[in-house]
């Protein structure tokens, strides 16, 4: 093991924590142009709460929602539990979540309604609701890429069954399967020009400035602030005031930014904001996760 399990803890659970701070920076700048968000925040660098959901500072969305669900299913299972992960999600829409897109809302009703686990393949599915809740399985496959993906497409077919996406969720979870093993910059570099040697529409340098909640377009922008940053703090800051699907780029970004750049990386500022029983429950789940991947339980391939 090329270092110790309590780096790798850290790591993890900052790629989680990542995942919430980028959700609750982003929100309120959710659906905003970049010129809204300059005219009203100038920058945006603080949880400010409000945007079209009317938030409080620091609360999360969908994105982090729907990634909690997975990560409780895993973690009550201690191990993959596809329908653990539909009941958990159908549970958590019966709950009448303050936010959840509409193909997600589609996939699970689906599943409660006819019990179906896979949605059919559909090439307008390109929506990025599949990889907003990837982060969950890149800690529980951590050390088997081959289980990454098969765990990878029966979580993402829930809702989403889409080529663009289905390679999107795949590479990102590789992306944080080489942060969390403490890689390079370049090696998770050489994984997106992977994809976009499979996809070139993922290219993204030139990058276009479209911010959408297509996962194309989420993903652009991903790679785009993640590749030239140079903390954490600026990562996110770049990613949220692209606006458009703020929150949701913010949340995939602080996933790779946090396991990248560690859990000393991520401001006190934004971590006091967040709800300190989801701080909790996110830092033991991550643990969780990570303690029933193969890479910690001598199975690795
Ligand atoms: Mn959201
Ligand atoms: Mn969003």
């Amino acid at each position: 093991m090329p270092y110790s399990t309590e780096e790798l803890l850290s790591r993890a659970r900052a790629a989680f924590i990542g995942l919430a701070v980028g959700d609750a920076l982003g929100a309120p700048a959710e659906f905003l142009t970049r010129g809204e968000i300059r005219d009203k925040y100038g920058v945006l660098k603080e949880m400010v709460g409000g945007g079209w959901l009317r938030l409080k500072p620091g609360q999360v969305t969908d994105d982090t929602q729907m990634a909690l669900c997975i990560a409780r299913a895993i973690a009550e299972c201690r191990g993959w539990s596809p329908t653990g992960i539909a009941d958990n999600l159908a549970a958590w829409l019966k709950s009448k979540p303050i936010d959840v897109g509409d193909t997600c809302r589609r996939g699970i009703r689906n599943y409660m309604l006819k019990g179906t686990m896979e949605t059919a393949p559909n090439q307008w599915d390109g929506g990025n609701g599949a990889a907003m809740r990837m982060m969950p399985v890149g800690l529980f496959t951590l050390g088997d890429s081959t289980l990454l993906e098969s765990c990878t497409l029966q979580q993402a077919h829930l809702t989403h069954n889409n080529a663009l996406s289905d390679a999107a969720c795949i590479c990102l979870g590789r992306m944080l399967h080489l942060a969390l093993a403490g890689r390079s910059m370049t090696s998770m570099r050489r994984e997106a020009d992977q994809l976009i040697a499979q996809f070139p529409n993922f290219s993204f340098d030139p990058y276009k400035g479209l911010a959408t909640g297509y996962v194309v377009d989420t993903v652009q922008t991903v790679f785009h602030c993640f590749f030239r940053s140079r903390s954490f703090e600026s990562c996110l800051i770049e990613t949220v005031n692209q606006g458009g699907d703020a929150d949701t780029t913010g949340a995939i970004v602080g996933v790779l930014a946090g396991a990248y750049f560690g859990e000393e990386a991520i401001p006190a500022r934004w971590l006091k904001k967040l709800d300190k029983k989801l701080v909790a429950e996110i830092n033991d789940l991550s643990e969780s996760l990570v303690r029933l991947s193969p890479y910690l339980n001598g199975k690795a391939s």
